[in-house]
């Protein structure tokens, strides 16, 4: 291997970012580079997270990012409403570029460059310029539909209004008292400034489909029955996988040599759907490995992490075939309300997807939200 040649990520999305951002502090004897087709780090997201996700030795990367801070946060069923005292946290994708811009040196970072053909020691941009590489990581994010992979949708969209609410010190993470339309649905509202309120309007739903000005139309709607009216700042999008089966060797097959990171490697919570936490691990993971961190060794490295994840995720994708299969798209909020009665460290140990043996039981006791026959139909695949 040529030492000085560099590692190449290919995306500079959520995982492609912290990674550089993790190897270039940790291991500046390393060369980097990373490409990313858009022209800034991060695109246009909104990444929240619990305290709970995120973990001890990347507390610093977390707090370089600055995130927007409540003290407490609610959730809102028809049947019952909880606030809990724990804080709830926000960053913007701005923050993600300004960490990456500050930490890599500018000959590390290639913006508005698209990569066409990724292979274990080079790269080919779309303009036919070949990258050799000492690795290359695939970083690209999700990869549209997935035939390995039997997915349901958790799909929403986000408006940043000119608004104020009474408290905003509270984030109300979900509020499902709302009519349930196409799955299960929920508003999300978080006061991001003094002046500033997002408000989303999510979908836990069979389909991908989205149709943005419906939902966006909704949006407003929700946001003036709260007293949020204003000028719009801006609108965020996402159709996230929601894990429900799938064959993690067609996935990802053995002997496939190019690395991955975040959700082109499955790196997702099965149940949110969300990634900031195990793209948090990776990063850390990676610039610890010993090593050169050649082509294999990464390619290794990273499948194996998959594959325990894989593992690590049978019960959450087991909670999500009960969710997608055995309860009427119009019934699903009862799964949520169900789950929402557990204690609150249960809960943060679901989100960071660490339920103990204990939690899996409590999770799955009292008296069913769907009819047992259904669930029993959904288990076992029919
Ligand atoms: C709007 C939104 C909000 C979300 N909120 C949360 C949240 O609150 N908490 C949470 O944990 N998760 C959240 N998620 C889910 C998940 O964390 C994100 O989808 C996350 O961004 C995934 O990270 P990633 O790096 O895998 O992919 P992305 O962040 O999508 O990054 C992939 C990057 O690769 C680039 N790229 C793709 N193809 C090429 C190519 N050929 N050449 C060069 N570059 C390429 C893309 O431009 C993109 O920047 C959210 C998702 C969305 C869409």
């Amino acid at each position: 291997m040529n030492e000085n040649l560099p590692v190449v990520i290919v995306g500079g999305g959520l995982a492609g970012a912290l990674a550089a951002v993790r190897l270039a502090q940790r291991r500046p004897d390393v060369p980097l580079l990373l490409i990313e087709a858009g022209d800034a780090i991060g695109g246009n997201h909104t990444w929240s997270f619990f305290d709970s996700d995120v973990p001890p030795a990347t507390r610093d990367l977390i707090a370089a990012l600055q995130p927007v801070r409540w003290a407490r946060h609610a959730v809102r069923f028809t049947t019952r409403t909880r606030e809990f005292d724990a804080p709830y946290n926000a960053f913007g994708a701005a923050a993600l570029n300004d960490l990456v811009r500050a930490t890599l040196l500018p000959e590390q970072l290639r913006l508005e460059t698209r990569v066409k053909h990724l292979a274990p020691d080079h790269v080919v941009l779309s303009g036919g310029e070949r990258i050799a590489a000492r690795a290359v990581i695939d970083a690209r994010g999700p990869q549209g539909d997935v035939p390995a992979l039997e997915l349901g949708w958790q799909k929403f969209v986000g408006i940043e209004f000119a608004a104020t609410v009474p408290d905003p010190d509270r984030a109300v993470v979900m509020d499902a008292s709302v009519p349930q339309i196409d799955g299960y649905r929920f508003v999300y509202v978080l006061p991001m400034a003094a002046d500033r309120v997002l408000v989303e309007d999510t979908y836990y739903a069979d389909d991908a489909a989205l149709d943005i000005d419906a939902v966006s139309a909704r949006v407003r709607e929700q946001a003036a029955q709260r007293g949020i009216a204003g000028a719009e700042l801006r609108r965020e999008v996402g159709v996230l996988p929601i894990l429900i089966g799938g064959d993690p060797q067609a996935f990802w097959p053995a002997g496939d040599p190019v690395a991955r990171l975040g959700l082109a490697g499955g790196f997702f919570h099965a149940t949110t759907g969300y990634s900031l936490r195990l793209a948090l691990r990776m990063a850390e993971e990676l610039a610890g490995l010993p090593g050169p961190l050649d082509g294999p060794q990464l390619a290794a490295w990273s499948r194996a992490r998959f594959l325990q994840h894989w593992g690590e995720m049978g019960f959450f994708r087991m909670l999500n075939r009960m969710l997608f299969r055995a309860a009427a798209p119009a019934e699903r909020h009862r799964i949520f309300a169900h789950f929402y009665r557990l204690d609150e460290d249960r809960i943060a140990r679901f989100y960071a997807g660490e339920s103990t043996w204990g939690d899996k039981l409590r999770i799955l006791s009292g008296k069913p939200p769907v009819s047992v026959s259904a669930a029993i139909k959904a288990l076992i695949g029919r």
